[in-house]
């Protein structure tokens, strides 16, 4: 028997100032981008700003539906959105952050399983891992350096192939 380990790698700084100016940028967009979440069954609002290789910043945000799985979660609002209206360029940095209704956010929020498996296609897609800035309402942020820090042992297209 032998132990297969894969490390995941999180930055963590705890003062948006601490960020160079494209990341914190993109921070502060996605917090706008909480603003139009419609999370009113959840109280949960997650708004995301994501730059392109072209610079162009798309945003999302939570999509709530009283027939609970028809909802999206802000990543793929985003995403999907900025697949469909900018197909060729690749996804460079994507930030999320959180605001609930019920209680102060003091903690980066990780993105659910579906959301880091539907960023993972545009990784592979665009053979370019992309940097992921996490904060809750306040507190520390994570930044990673592409998608396997949070799936180390992530589904490729290359294990479809045989
Ligand atoms: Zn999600």
């Amino acid at each position: 028997m032998s132990e297969i380990r894969r490390e995941s790698i999180l930055k963590c700084y705890t003062d948006i100032n601490q960020l160079n100016d494209t990341d914190r940028l993109l921070l502060e967009e996605a917090k706008k981008a909480v603003d139009t979440s419609y999370a009113p069954y959840s109280n949960f609002h997650v708004g995301c700003a994501l730059q392109l290789n072209n610079g162009v910043i798309v945003k999302g945000s939570n999509q709530e539906n009283i027939a609970y799985p028809s909802g999206l979660c802000a990543e793929r609002v985003a995403i999907f959105s900025a697949g469909a209206n900018y197909p060729n360029e690749a996804v460079k940095i994507m930030a999320i952050t959180v605001k609930s209704d019920k209680f102060k956010v003091i903690e980066p929020i990780m993105s659910c399983g579906a959301c880091l498996q539907s960023m993972s296609e545009y990784e592979m897609r665009f053979k370019k891992p992309m940097r992921i800035i996490l904060q809750g309402e306040t507190g520390d942020i994570y930044i990673a350096e592409g998608l396997k820090n949070f799936m180390p042992f992530m589904f490729w297209t290359d294990e479809l192939k045989g």
